[in-house]
């Protein structure tokens, strides 16, 4: 009998992970990569693969020549599962992706980055980047006061600390995540339209999962930024201008993707 290659048994393993039913299908398409903070991971099957494929810190350390052979490596097994599944079912599919697709597909891409959405999402990304760097100031001076409130007893410190750190934790989570979501959920609503209506009709729209996704992110920005101006003495009104321009860019997201709010997140939005 033929002894199974490392692949072989690589394989395997992925395809039974795939096989039990523990791990909630999908549930990793539309969430917001934040495993610290889920409440799923035991029933996420990418959660699983990824503490296999990296069990410590430093085998996560993207400075490390075996975390980029790990993610090689991981890209070469779906690619073969993906053939071999589409194999059994007697698709050929093509080594590579046909010019005329490639094409289209990049020219989706430029289309979506030139939407205002897009572009705002962008320019929050970078602005919200370069309002740290400017407000580091402002940062230094609050700790001096909250440490000066600890030595002589007086407000809350502690919880104004907790409150500012916890805010920029999830504005720094989630800065360029809406940006990445949208593009997906811009880019993907192009791809959909080529199809068949028919086709798409009775399934949940990807394009409406990912603009939820990002939804959520722009929510929970607006939560923070609003807790990091009840915490910090910024006088410039600047938290107040990025508050504005994110209600804004909710606004727009919701015009554009109606149904993303309604749209079923595995796991997330379900009774389990
Ligand atoms: S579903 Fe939860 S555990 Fe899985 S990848 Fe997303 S955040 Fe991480």
């Amino acid at each position: 009998m033929k002894e199974k290659s490392g692949n072989d048994r690589d394989k395997n393993t992925l395809l039974s992970m795939a096989d039990n039913p523990n791990f909630i299908p999908g549930i990793y398409n539309y969430c917001d990569r934040w495993c610290e903070r889920c409440p799923f991971t035991l029933r996420c099957m990418v959660y699983a693969m990824e503490k296999e494929a990296f069990p410590d810190q430093k085998s996560r350390d993207i400075n490390n020549k075996e975390f980029w052979q790990k993610i090689q490596q991981s890209l070469v097994l779906s690619n073969e599962l993906l053939r071999d599944m589409a194999k059994a079912r007697g698709i050929d599919l093509p080594s590579v992706l046909p010019e005329e697709m490639a094409r289209k597909r990049r020219m989706h891409r430029k289309e979506a980055e030139q939407t205002p959405i897009a572009r705002q999402a962008r320019l929050y990304s970078i602005g919200t980047g370069e309002w740290f760097e400017r407000h580091e100031q402002l940062f230094k001076m609050t700790e001096e006061i909250l440490t000066k409130e600890a030595r002589l007893g007086i407000k809350e410190p502690e919880l104004t600390t907790v409150n500012i750190l916890e805010a920029v934790e999830v504005i720094r989570w989630y800065q360029d995540q809406i940006w990445v979501k949208l593009m997906r959920a811009l880019h993907g609503e192009d791809q959909e339209e080529e199809l068949d209506d028919d086709e798409l009709q009775d399934f949940p729209k990807d394009s409406d999962g990912s603009a939820k996704v990002a939804l959520i992110g722009i929510d929970r920005s607006i939560g923070a930024w609003t807790q990091l101006s009840e915490n910090l003495e910024d006088q410039s009104g600047s938290i107040l201008d990025i508050l504005a321009n994110l209600g804004v860019l909710r606004m727009k997201v919701e015009e554009r993707f109606p149904r993303a709010r309604s749209f079923v997140r595995p796991g997330f939005d379900q009774e389990i």
